[in-house]
């Protein structure tokens, strides 16, 4: 690593011009904190420092984004190599203060929360790509460059399996550092309770590792679902589990059947706990220009051997699938198969809801929702909606208070719940004032009516959760405040709050 007294001659460079950056004749008044940052940056890691119109520039910004909304364009990119280039990245933003947005697998869709305009610059993990299986196979470590698709594929010729996202191309350390809801979650919990060790930078630059019981035991937990306003993440150390094969697949249903589909979600809420190899995603799949509706459910069941007990409601006689993939193979054979079927690329929006588990609650999203969708957004261009409905056992939150809390601190004594997803795809910026404001006004409208009847949840998901909504105001008050002093302790200049400003800050909250 070069000395950071280097930001002199980077400062010389940005006013010469020299490094291949714009060629306009540069006077000091046009130096930004953000060109000066870049010039240290290219005068110190020319190959992994990026400018505008150059392939790789290019590749980081506007192909490695769910949403077409997450494309931006920073001043420049710099993809460091290893945790001592992370370090110099954060030291470099802080001496020449400026604003910087860190991106994983940039599956989030919320602008500016994974990138950032020409007033700053993006930290690019792609290069933090390692995947390493510790001696005994029992912990597997993860750059922050994966996305899950890789670490199963990883981990397949080996039986195991890690507790991560159930679409390939999700980024490990957003949904990690949120949480993440996984296949395997019924029984493990939060993908973050299988976190064994953290490697990060913190914001004075030192690089620390931090488990249960050492010294960072406090930013162990914090990290466990308190986001991005502690550190960046260099290495996640997960435990892995035995699970060479699994029976998984996707099922559809015609729209005719939507009560009993509704019985059947409903009931797998209500039940699911008794058997916590069991799993569904049961998605309601709608496309208002046509007035067209799909039913549908992902099955998964961690075992060789089936058990058809939690998914009877959702199979002949009781629902009549027109398509059923359920079948025993690899989760990454199913994973990869599911992520071609669904392209980065769109405009995306999410929201995020919660309710207890209750057959009228279900109702009251399902009818408003596609009532609201149908009857106002069939004119908007290729749009495409989903709505999710994920039922959380009991089993899955009392496993994380096992495994030594969380901050996320669901209350266990009013599960199961629903945590629920709306999404919204479309494919004109014109349209994205409109889709914005529907998905705030449909879902102030679905929480009213849930809340009027008693059935509201209190914790919403962040991973899931849109632009606006408030994510750490809904976890335990004594949560919150312990997360508020973890971050004054590891990070009193709030550079992880100011500096980096895109993400929920446990701060503002
Ligand atoms: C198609 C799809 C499927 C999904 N499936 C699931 C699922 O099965 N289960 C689930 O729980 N969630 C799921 N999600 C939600 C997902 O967990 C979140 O979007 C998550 O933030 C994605 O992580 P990422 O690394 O791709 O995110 P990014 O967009 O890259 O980052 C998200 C946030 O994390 C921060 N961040 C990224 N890397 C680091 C780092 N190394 N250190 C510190 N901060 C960092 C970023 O600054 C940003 O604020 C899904 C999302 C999509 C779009």
């Amino acid at each position: 690593m070069k000395p950071l007294s280097a930001i002199a001659i980077a400062i010389a460079f940005v006013t010469s011009s020299v490094y291949g950056a714009p060629t306009e004749a540069i006077t000091t008044t046009h130096i930004t904190s953000a060109k000066v940052a870049c010039a240290l940056f290219h005068f110190t890691y020319p190959n992994h420092t990026f400018y505008p119109n150059s392939s790789a520039y290019i590749y980081e910004t506007q192909t490695q984004y769910w949403s077409v909304t997450d494309y931006a364009g920073p001043q420049c990119v710099f993809v460091p190599q290893n945790a001592q280039q992370v370090a110099f990245a954060v030291s470099s933003m802080v001496l020449s203060q400026t604003q910087f947005a860190v991106r994983g697998g940039g599956h989030m869709p919320i602008p500016g929360y994974n990138n950032i305009d020409s007033s700053g610059v993006l930290l690019s993990t792609t290069n933090l790509s390692s995947l390493a299986l510790s001696t005994d196979k029992s912990v597997l470590s993860i750059g922050p460059g994966n996305k899950w698709v890789t670490v199963y594929n990883f981990l397949q010729p080996y039986g195991l399996c890690a507790i991560g996202g159930r679409v390939g191309g999700v980024g490990v350390p957003g949904y990690l550092l949120g949480g993440g809801i996984s296949f395997y979650s019924n029984q493990y919990g939060f993908a973050s309770d299988n976190v064994v060790k953290y490697e990060c930078v913190l914001a004075s630059g030192l690089i620390v590792e931090a488990t249960a019981t050492n010294t960072y035991s406090d930013l162990f937990w914090a990290l466990k679902g308190g986001g991005n306003s502690f550190c960046i993440v260099t290495r996640f150390d997960v435990k892995t589990v035995a699970s060479p094969e699994v029976w998984v697949g996707l099922a559809q249903y015609d729209s005719s059947q939507k009560t009993k589909y509704l019985d059947a979600v409903y009931n797998f809420g209500k039940y699911g706990s008794l058997d916590s190899k069991a799993a569904i995603i049961p998605t309601i799949v709608s496309f208002p220009s046509l007035n067209t509706s799909v039913y549908t459910a992902a099955k998964f069941y961690d075992s060789l051997v089936n058990n058809a007990a939690p998914f009877e409601n959702f199979t002949t006689p009781q629902l009549f699938p027109t398509v059923d993939t359920y079948a025993l193979q690899p989760l990454s054979g199913y994973i990869t198969l599911i992520d071609s079927l669904q392209p980065d690329g769109p405009r995306q929006q999410f929201t995020v809801m919660s309710s207890i588990v209750d057959r009228n609650a279900l109702e009251i999203v399902h009818d408003t929702f596609l009532l609201e969708v149908f009857t106002q957004l069939s004119s908007i261009s290729g749009l495409q909606t989903s709505l999710t409905f994920q039922p959380i056992t009991k089993e899955f939150i009392q496993q994380g208070i096992s495994k030594g809390g969380n901050p996320q601190g669901v209350d266990i004594s009013k599960a199961p719940y629903f945590w629920m997803v709306e999404n919204w795809s479309w494919s004109n910026s014109a349209d994205d004032a409109t889709i914005y404001a529907f998905s705030k006004s449909v879902t102030d409208n679905i929480n009213a009516q849930l809340k009027a009847k008693g059935l509201q949840g209190t914790y919403l998901y962040m991973n899931d959760a849109g632009a606006g909504q408030q994510i750490f105001q809904n976890y335990p008050t004594a949560n919150l405040a312990r997360l508020k002093s973890i971050r004054a302790k590891y990070d009193p200049l709030q550079i992880y709050t100011k500096l980096m400003p895109g993400g929920w800050k446990v701060l503002n909250a």
